[in-house]
């Protein structure tokens, strides 16, 4: 059992240690090996937080498929005061007629992926699915097709295993939930 982690100023503690990380993961490779193989489908890691998540899942994949990492980027934008997305990492007309599976660290309100998603079907894919390790069903405002979950959590916040906490805490290989 791993002990309580601190990360800048804040105490977090074990929640889900990286055996059973590992564990959901196999199940989840067997469900994508089932639904994809034979279609040379790519997978879009979503960075930051998907980089340990996505190279975890790609080493357990034995068929043919591809792996992209993207970055969402926000800029303000000159006419509207509205936040403005911007796709980084993916080059234009490469997804189209493929099944793209977005692989992502955690879905919480599911706004990220609301923008993301319509920046994806611009490039017409034969179709797109979600894997996400984490999923907090209690967050969740936006509709999404959240079709492969590792793990569906209560609504506090966690760090490790590539997700961070003002950009530390990512290193870890378990997944801690912070302190009360
Ligand atoms: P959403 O757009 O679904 O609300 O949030 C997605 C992003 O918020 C995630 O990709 C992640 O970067 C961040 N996020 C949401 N919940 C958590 C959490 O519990 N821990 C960490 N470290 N990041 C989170």
């Amino acid at each position: 059992m791993s002990a309580p982690v601190k990360v800048k100023d804040k105490y977090f503690k074990i929640f889900i240690e990286n055996q059973k990380i590992e564990a959901h993961i196999h199940e989840l490779c067997e469900k994508l090996k089932a639904r994809y193989e034979g279609t040379e489908p790519v997978f879009l890691a979503i960075l930051n937080g998907a980089f340990m998540f996505a190279a975890d899942v790609f080493k357990h994949l034995e068929f043919d498929c591809e792996i992209t990492f993207v970055k969402l980027a926000s800029y303000e934008g000159v006419e509207s005061s509205g936040e403005v997305r911007q796709l980084l990492g993916l080059e234009e007309g490469g997804l189209k007629g493929r099944e793209v599976i977005i692989l992502e660290d955690i879905v919480d309100t599911g706004k990220t992926l609301s923008e993301f998603i319509p920046l994806l079907q611009k490039q017409e894919p034969k179709s797109i699915s979600l894997a996400t390790l984490l999923y907090k069903p209690d967050a969740l405002q936006y509709d999404l097709p959240i079709d492969f979950v590792g793990f569906e959590i209560p609504n506090k916040f966690v760090i490790g295993y590539g997700l961070d906490y003002d950009g530390f805490g990512r290193n870890y290989k378990d997944i801690y939930q912070l302190a009360e």
